[in-house]
């Protein structure tokens, strides 16, 4: 599983921060990945919460 944040679409809510904590993090007023690569297998159920929580759908599961 790889995600990303659309930066056009944050719109800085920080509720994919607090759900995932180890795989999003604000830069300034916008959530990013701070992983590289794959999501570990133990985030990816954190990391699917958060895509569907997301209000403006900016988080794309791949
Ligand atoms: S949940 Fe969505 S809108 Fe909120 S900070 Fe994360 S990516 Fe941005």
């Amino acid at each position: 599983m790889k995600v990303e944040v659309d930066a056009e679409l944050c719109e800085g809510c920080e509720t994919c921060i607090e759900l995932a904590p180890d795989v999003f993090e604000m830069e300034g007023e916008v959530a990013t990945v701070k992983i590289d690569g794959d999501v570990p297998a133990d985030q990816q159920e954190d990391v699917q919460e958060a895509a569907d929580s997301c209000p403006v759908e900016a988080i794309i599961v791949s």
